[in-house]
């Protein structure tokens, strides 16, 4: 953390000697976006199409917890015209970044101030803090659809009216894909899914009434869970004869092949969407294409 408070002091002296805040908005008189990880990129693309230009800071595939923004991302940031961040556990660098000089005039928007957070204990933190991936759940979606085209269209109130449209047509998508879900959850007796992994559902899980375990909370660092964690999880997916272990998108597996070579259970994974591969990102694949891929492992897991 030491290193970015110099890193921010040094790129504020050569803004201040230079003065080169200069408005992104003059190149070809879009928008400019900044959104810091795949969820707010994919709702910030889907509401302003082709009217603005929209950077994806943390790079596909990229580690979003413990991410430190380079000088170009500052650079960024305290140039464009509205920046989308989920003000959470792994991006606490734009408050900072926000208070400094260099940020102050910056429009911003944070996921979690668009719906109601959840308490978990934080293990890096250790204290009690919200849950960051308020996404998860595709009705969180829709209040972050609507508040990202309610700030887009203060900033540029010419194209109002398309954000309105683009804005309706996705919330539209995302109700469908609520329906699928539900679809599976309230059709199944059975309502607990398994994670040999981080688990960055909370929201998901309340909002389908679901139950969880997990070798880890959250979805933090650790890397190692304890024999008895990975002993007792072993005993609960035998005697419910749990069919799935769940992993997260681009993440080890090693946990859950554990567990699954130990109970005759199938590895699959659960896309949360905080990372997007490099494949799904150059392929233009969005939020909801990339939720809806959990349908089907749902329905093997709930069964
Ligand atoms: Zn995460």
């Amino acid at each position: 953390m030491k290193k970015l408070i110099c890193l921010i002091m040094a790129l504020l002296m050569i803004f201040m000697i230079t003065g080169c805040r200069e408005s992104e908005t003059t190149k070809d008189g879009k928008l400019s976006v900044v959104a810091v990880s795949f969820p707010e990129y994919d709702f910030a693309r889907a509401v302003a199409g082709d009217l603005a230009n929209i950077k994806m800071l943390i790079p596909p595939a990229g580690e979003v917890h413990g991410y430190e923004p380079t000088v170009s991302d500052i650079k960024a940031v305290s140039n464009c015209d509205l920046l989308i961040y989920t003000g959470g556990e792994s991006d606490t660098w734009v408050e900072k970044l926000l208070e400094s000089s260099n940020g102050k005039n910056v429009k911003t928007l944070a996921m979690a101030d668009c719906v109601e957070t959840v308490e978990i204990h934080s293990h890096s933190l250790d204290k009690y803090t919200f849950d960051e991936h308020v996404w998860t759940s595709p009705k969180n979606a829709i209040s972050i659809v609507n508040a990202i085209k309610n700030a887009l269209s203060e900033i540029d109130t010419k194209n109002k009216e398309a954000f309105e449209e683009n804005s309706k047509t996705y919330c539209e998508k995302l109700t469908e894909l609520d329906e699928n879900i539900r679809t599976i959850t309230e059709n199944t007796d059975k309502n607990t899914l398994v994670f040999g992994d981080r688990f960055p559902l909370t929201y998901f899980a309340e909002s389908y009434n679901l139950n969880y375990l997990a070798a880890f909370s959250g979805c933090s660092e650790d890397t190692e869970a304890s024999a008895s964690t990975i002993a007792s999880l072993i005993d609960f997916v035998k005697e419910n004869k749990i069919p799935v272990i769940f992993i997260n998108e681009l993440s080890n597996t090693a946990i859950a092949d554990q567990i699954a070579k130990e109970t005759g259970a199938e590895v699959k994974t659960f896309y949360s969407c905080h990372k997007v591969s490099k494949d799904d990102f150059e392929k233009g694949k969005t939020y909801i294409d990339i939720m809806s891929r959990n349908i089907e492992n749902l329905n093997i897991a709930l069964k």
